[in-house]
Order: structure tokens, then sequence, then C-alpha cells
């Protein structure tokens, strides 16, 4: 309202109304800046010109797009008007209008996009600034995130500066081997929001050989596209993560036709190695109707990972059968207790538990995540930038209220999750379960200044802790 006012004060206008000189000099700037807020729209068809195309102006600054036009001149051609009957089109019923605020429209707003700078030589971090941002997230797992930041930043270093030339610096992909819910997707989904590149995470048990049912090997590069916005360049310096690869192990006795197991590691080969592979633009598989575009996979980072079940008796084997006679039993005991016996893996134990040569070959970095134990378990909960009882913590200190967790809590959440055997992975259904109730009841009531849960909540043997503001009451009772 106050801007048409403004428009009245200040515009010039003759006596039909229409505008002779517009606006204070002064106010010029910012009467550009508000015009660029809008648009201007065919009288026509009504379509703002980001649809219509380019508008011809016209006598009293009536606008009127290309199709409209083109529309009324066929209907002339024609003989008749389809359109428009121009017998009606009065114009002076337009210039009376002095309309230049009144045929536009407000642009959409356009969405913001969090313009983070690409990677360059200056900018990209060095390995201990890397593994000191990935500390803020990921808890525990030293060597593994000390393996990954010097991959890679050797990567980006390699693909940043095109080192090819004298001496080929190998590509970093790398085989992280790790128990369920250790933290190897969370590691190199945080790696890439860090590095601000885009990651494309695959399950290599969906993977087939080109041809079968299921997506074919090409379709993980399909997904890094569509993460990169369709963006081809930015694509081709991602991250491909290939979860489950341990699944796509060779089967041992078997007689049918191997389509998602050694065939889909003969098919990622080309990818790991770098190749030129078409990909379909905007939908996940080829066909007649999607255009297609080349990527190369030379400079995408391959991360494969899994759990690997049965390599610890592998490696068990191996080292029992290298160990000097007599000490047999003492040392399978030994193996037998050492959780982190994955740690001593080799290449045998890798081809003895069906990965092929050639594609162990290509991952020239292979590390290990440890069992995380209670204490981890612990610092998972409490600890993160992004931590899970940070986010119930903020969510009711939105509604005023303080939520603390006793440590005798956190261990009980810990020691069922350990229970589960699927790692911090289920930490998260636990302390859903339970907070379902705080989460439900706290907000009813004003008075509630604090809920403090402990064990005997966890463990379904008691209620927590709730103190009003001001006075102390013991518990949630009477609230049910
Ligand atoms: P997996 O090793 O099976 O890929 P995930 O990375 O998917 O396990 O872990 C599951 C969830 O557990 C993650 O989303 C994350 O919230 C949590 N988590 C796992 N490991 C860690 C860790 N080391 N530090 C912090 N959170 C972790």
């Amino acid at each position: 309202m106050a801007d048409e006012f403004d428009d009245l004060n200040f515009n010039e206008v003759d006596e039909e109304g229409n505008i002779i000189h517009s606006d204070r000099p002064s106010d010029q700037d910012e009467k550009k800046e508000k015009e660029d807020d809008y648009e201007k729209y065919c009288y026509l068809c009504r379509r703002p010109e980001s649809t219509a195309g380019r508008l011809i102006h016209m006598p009293n600054d009536i606008y009127v797009c290309q199709d409209c036009m083109q529309k009324t001149f066929d209907g002339i051609n024609g003989g008749s008007l389809q359109f428009i009957d121009m017998s009606n089109f009065d114009m002076s019923r337009f210039s009376n209008m002095g309309m230049p605020h009144s045929q536009r429209v407000k642009k959409k707003a356009e969405k913001q996009k969090a313009q983070e700078p690409e990677l360059t030589m200056e900018n990209i971090p060095a390995p201990h600034k890397i593994k000191e941002m990935l500390d803020d997230y990921v808890i525990g797992q030293d060597y593994a995130k000390k393996v990954i930041s010097v991959a890679v930043y050797n990567h980006y270093k390699r693909v940043i500066t095109n080192t090819m030339d004298d001496i080929e610096i190998d590509k970093s992909n790398m085989l992280m081997i790790g128990p369920t819910g250790s933290g190897k997707t969370y590691l190199v989904k945080t790696l890439a929001r860090l590095l601000n590149v885009p990651l494309a995470i695959t399950d290599a048990t969906s993977l087939t050989e080109a041809g079968y049912i299921g997506d074919d090997v090409e379709s993980v590069i399909s997904k890094l596209l569509a993460a990169a916005d369709n963006d081809v360049e930015r694509a081709e310096r991602g991250i491909v993560f290939i979860d489950e690869i341990d699944k796509i192990a060779k089967k041992r006795n078997t007689n049918s036709r191997d389509v998602s197991g050694e065939s889909v590691q003969q098919g990622l080969l080309k990818l790991l190695e770098g190749s030129d592979v078409e990909v379909p633009v905007g939908a996940s598989s080829k066909n007649a109707m999607v255009p297609l575009t080349t990527v190369n996979t030379r400079n995408i980072l391959f991360i494969c990972g899994g759990a690997f079940p049965e390599l610890e008796e592998i490696i068990k084997n191996r080292l029992l059968k290298t160990s000097t006679m007599g000490f047999g039993a003492e040392l399978k005991d030994k193996y037998d207790e050492d959780e982190d016996l994955l740690g001593e893996v080799t290449m045998e134990d890798l081809r003895e538990f069906g990965m092929i040569p050639e594609f162990i070959g290509r991952l020239p970095i292979i590390f290990t995540l440890k069992h995380l134990d209670k204490d981890a378990l612990v610092q998972i909960l409490k600890e993160p930038k992004n931590a899970i009882l940070k986010q119930y913590q903020k969510l009711l200190a939105l509604d005023e209220v303080d939520l603390e967790f006793d440590d005798s809590a956190l261990e009980a959440i810990a020691e069922q999750a350990l229970e589960k055997k699927t790692g911090a992975r289920a930490l998260r259904a636990i302390i859903e379960k339970f907070m379902l109730d705080i989460m439900y009841q706290i907000p009813r009531d004003d008075s509630i200044g604090r809920v403090t849960i402990n064990r005997d909540y966890i463990e379904g043997k008691g209620v927590p802790i709730i103190e009003m503001r001001g006075v102390e009451v013991p518990a949630l009772e009477g609230k049910n």
C-alpha cells in the first residue's frame, strides 16, 4: 500500500493519466531495487515474463507476450479472430489505468542456495584439520579418521592440481571394514558434508550385472549426478559410498550364474579405475526418453564399506596356521578374545573371503573400524555436535524445560544398545521409545521446569524426576 502512495506522490502524470516523469532522483536506486522484485506479465494470457518469454511493450505501458501477439496475428490472417476480438479491443480502457505497477507480479524469491566454496589448493583443509572436523561428530575410530583424512587430502590434492604427469599418484579408493553401526556410513556422510562435495550412497546388494533385474553398476553414477544437482563437473569430484560390499563376495560352491556377486565386482572395476560412463540426466534408468550425459569417474572417490562377518574367522585361521606348533590352543584363546582382530586383515584374507583380486587391487587403502564399547556409546549419546540428547534438550528448551540425564541413565541406554549388537544404530531407537512419553506429557504442564531421566526410568522400574518451576516434586505421577 505504502508503495502505491509513494508512486502517486512522486510520479508526474498528464491529464490522461500517462506517466511523464517519475520519481525523485534520490529515490531512483531504491525504486530500481524494488522493481527488480517485480516482473511484468502479459495483458492477455496473464503469464509473467519469466514464463511467457520476453514481452512486447505497447503504448500505454501494456505488455503482451509473443505467443498472444502471434495468435492475434494468426487470427487476423486466418480471417477469424479466435483469441481476441479486436473490435472490442478498446485501447482507451488501458490509458486510464496508469499501470506501470499493476501489470506486474511479484517474482518468486530465489531459493537461497548455500554457496559453499569449491575445494581449491588454498582452502583444502590439511589432514589434521579434516580429522579435527570429524572429531566434532564421530566418536572414537581415531585410526579410521586419521587414514581417511590423509587419503581424502591426497585425493583432492591430486584432483585439484591434476597431478598425473610424471609420477602417477594412485587413486585413493578405500575399503572400510567394520561392524554394523560402528559409523562407516556416518563417517563418509560427515566427510562429504564438511568438504562440500556431492555424495552418493548405494547398497551393493541392490546392484546386479547390466541386463538383469536390479540396478546396474552405473546407476551409482546417476545417483551422484543427482546429488550434484546434475552438475557434471561437481559430480566428477564427488564421493561414492558403496555399502555392504561384503555381500557381493564371490559365491562359493554355486553352479548358477553369479549375477549379483562376482560379476558386480567385475562391473565395478572400470568405475573404480576411471572411465567415461553414459548416465541418464534426471532419471535413474536409461530409456529412450531421457537425455544422456557422460561422466568421467577418474576423479570420483570410491569408498566401499562392509561388515565382513566371517572375515575374523579367516584371519584367525591364517594367524593360527602361521604360528609355531604347540602354542595353538593358547593363541586361539587370545585371538578369540581379540575384538579388533579385523585390524590384522590382509589382501589374502579378503581374497579368501570372496573378493576378486582385481577388485581389492583397486582399493589401495584398507582400514578397519572398531566395535564401539559402552563408553563410546555413552559419548555418542552426549558429545557430538548433533548428539541425540542435545537435540531433545534443545526441543524441550523451546518449552523452557531443562532436560537432564543421569550418568547412570546413559549407561543403561548404552547397555541396552550393546545387547542389540547393532552398534550405535540401536541408540536412537531406544531413546525414542522412552522419550515419547516425556515429549508427550511435559508440554501439557507449564509449571514443569526440569526433567531428570534416571536409570530406573530407562529400565522401566521408575519415573523420571520432575521439578516444578521453583518447587521440587519427586515424580511424574498422576500424569498418565
Ligand atoms: P554403519 O557402520 O553400519 O554404516 P552407521 O554409520 O550407519 O553405521 O551408524 C548408524 C548411526 O549411528 C549413525 O547415523 C550415527 O548417528 C551413529 N554413529 C555410529 N557410529 C558413530 C560414531 N563413531 N560417532 C558418532 N555417531 C555414530
